[in-house]
């Protein structure tokens, strides 16, 4: 089976790309064949400044290694340096009617919010589509948010498998049955992470790189503090009982499950402020990331090493992809 994800470099890495979809990338590179990229065209989308996409990218990379990306059984690359993906897009893209992109969640979440809508943005399922088809991927884990973008990946490798591949069975993808031709582009699954489908940010909304609402895995003490400290509660007086918030969700999701079932059981009972249920997801948030924020700071002083790894990831992603793409362009006619 072959596993792929990628990350933008939109911001730093949040505890909601690590519950929601590293933690898993992280264990299924024991199991599977597993590529994992930095979205650098994607974050394109929405970012402006040269010099903050070219540290986003390298501190993603640092990430990926400091939470225990092993780089010689997992793929480690950048998304820019596979010109094949770019060029799928393109003829992908030739193919997606107009209306699927209109009703793309992501898109709508960033218009919504006041992000203009570019040629980039609304192509952006398109562009996602090719990640994953060019490298035929079986698998690919993910946040809620990306579930649907899944879907229209499915949707149109079948529309380009039954416009250029011959007796092509949409019931029978992979040509089980005699008669039937396998499609050119195989038809990947996602991989939801059900317990951190959706994490909230401070704010209590989706926690994103583009809403300001993050909790940074790798930013300095302070930030971390300020951030936790700044999860946005309700004004339930002391010793009541509280409802359950993105602090709670914050907390379930960090706090080790022993911890959690004390913690829980005085947030049902009342009787502690929100001020030291902070104090205890600051703590636990130390616990767990300890080690990752130092193996960063180890792994910062090499940036050739860092260097070293993505192109040597770029060159096993093409090998990949090339044969994929090279079938592609010869189904459409321009081999
Ligand atoms: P941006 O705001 O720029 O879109 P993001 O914070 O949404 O950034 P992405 O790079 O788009 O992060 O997503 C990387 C992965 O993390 C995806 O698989 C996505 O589903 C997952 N993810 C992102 N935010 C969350 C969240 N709050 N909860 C669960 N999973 C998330
Ligand atoms: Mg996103």
């Amino acid at each position: 089976m072959r596993v792929l994800s990628g990350v933008q470099p939109s911001g730093l890495l949040h505890l909601g790309n690590y519950y929601g979809a590293l933690q898993q990338y992280l264990e299924l590179q024991h199991e599977e064949e597993a590529l994992y990229f930095i979205a650098d065209l994607h974050a394109l989308t929405t970012v402006r400044d040269a010099a903050a996409l070219r540290e986003a990218t390298f501190e993603a990379a640092l990430a990926f290694l400091s939470l225990g990306l092993d780089p010689s059984r997992a793929i480690l690359f950048r998304q820019s340096d596979i010109p094949e993906i770019t060029e799928l897009h393109w003829i992908l893209g030739c193919l997606v009617p107009l209306s699927h992109l209109e009703r793309a969640h992501g898109y709508k979440d960033k218009t919504a919010r006041g992000i203009a809508a570019n040629f980039g943005l609304v192509a952006y399922p398109v562009l996602m589509a090719a990640d994953i088809l060019a490298f035929g991927a079986d698998v690919v884990p993910v946040g809620k948010d990306q579930v649907q973008h899944l879907e229209f990946a499915r949707d149109w490798a079948t529309r380009f498998n039954l416009t250029f591949v011959d007796r092509y069975d949409p019931q029978d993808p992979e040509a089980r049955l005699p008669g039937s031709e396998r499609g050119i582009l195989k038809l990947p699954q996602a991989r939801l992470q059900e317990t951190a489908a959706v994490v909230p940010g401070t704010d209590g909304q989706k926690m994103s790189k583009s809403s300001g609402n993050t909790i940074d895995l790798f930013a300095d003490d302070d930030t971390v503090r300020k951030q936790i400290m700044g999860i946005k509660t309700d004004s339930t007086p002391m010793d009541q009982p509280k409802p359950d918030n993105a602090l709670h969700r914050l907390l379930q999701l960090v706090a080790p499950p022993a911890r959690f079932e004390q913690i829980d059981a005085s947030w049902r009972l009342g009787g502690k402020g929100y001020a030291e249920y902070k104090k205890a997801l600051l703590e636990c948030f130390h616990a767990t990331f300890e080690a990752p924020r130092k193996r960063r700071e180890e792994l910062i002083q090499d940036r050739g090493e860092i260097e070293r790894i993505l192109a040597g990831g770029a060159r096993r992603a093409r090998d990949i992809a090339a044969p994929i793409i090279d079938q592609v362009r010869r189904a459409v006619g321009i081999r």
